[in-house]
């Protein structure tokens, strides 16, 4: 479980997050929106502990992740980041094993764990490509390949599927809410509000740092809120199939 205590973050005299106060429970995805500049990231950067609040408290499972050492953060968080462009010229399947780096696991478990995460994103084609000449979305998938081999109880996602044709967003965030199911805790910052409300079960909508709204997507996607926070005509529908809400712009 994680859980954000009125936490607050200051840079260079500004507020960038003002008294949030969120929980995000094991065995469910928490979709954190709002417009461009919100938050958001830097939200879940204080999540991974890449950040200290300037007040407040982030609290994994009861202990901050300031007071972690590296290798503790890794073994309790993976966070795929909004830019998960690669730098290096690593192969694929030396990428995705980077996962385990900090974990101690058998190396047999190691080797089917990486082929498992690679097949499911639909990479294995790509194993032996320099990661630095792959597409937008298949360093995306390779990204995601790594952090589902790092296996740890929160899973932190910044905008995953941004880079993602229709199939692979569906697939990856299908992966993600049956990864929640299992006990994980997943918190995913999601720019298409119809992906959250398909895939999460809790929407998180922040507007200038303040957490304006937290619900189910039925709660929190309210037309005229929606309207005030994203400065947009909008409609919202049920999606013939999934029952859920649907976003649409309007004139
Ligand atoms: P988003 O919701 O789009 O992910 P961010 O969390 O990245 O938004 O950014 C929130 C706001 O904080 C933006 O206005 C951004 O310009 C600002 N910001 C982010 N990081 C810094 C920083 N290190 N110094 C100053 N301002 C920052
Ligand atoms: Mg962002």
């Amino acid at each position: 479980m994680l859980r954000l205590e009125q936490v607050s973050l200051d840079i260079d005299g500004r507020r960038l997050l003002d008294n949030v106060s969120l929980d995000c429970p094991a065995g469910s995805v928490t979709a954190l929106i709002g417009p461009n500049g919100a938050g958001k990231s830097t939200l879940l950067s204080l999540m991974a502990g890449d950040r200290v609040p300037s007040a407040g408290r982030v609290l994994l499972d009861d202990v901050e992740p300031t007071r972690l050492s590296a290798r503790e953060l890794a073994a309790r968080r993976a966070v795929m980041p909004q830019d998960s462009m690669l730098h290096f010229a690593y192969r694929v399947r030396d990428v995705v094993h980077m996962g385990h780096a900090l974990r101690d696991l058998p190396p047999d478990e190691d080797e089917q764990r990486v082929a498992d995460a690679m097949a499911q994103v639909e990479i294995t084609d790509l194993a032996d490509r320099n990661a630095m000449t792959l597409s937008g979305g298949e360093q995306a998938r390779t990204t995601f390949a790594r952090i589902r081999v790092q296996q740890t109880p929160i899973v932190l996602l910044d905008e995953p599927t941004a880079a993602l044709d229709l199939r692979h967003q569906e697939q990856l965030l299908q992966r993600s809410a049956a990864w929640a199911r299992q006990g994980h805790c997943v918190v995913a910052v999601m720019h298409d509000l119809n992906l959250a409300a398909a895939h999460a079960d809790r929407l998180a909508l922040l507007e200038n740092g303040r957490l304006v709204a937290e619900g189910t997507p039925w709660e929190v996607l309210e037309s005229q809120r929606l309207e005030t926070v994203y400065r947009q005509r909008v409609a919202v529908m049920t999606h013939p199939e999934r029952g859920c809400p649907v976003v649409v712009t309007a004139p």
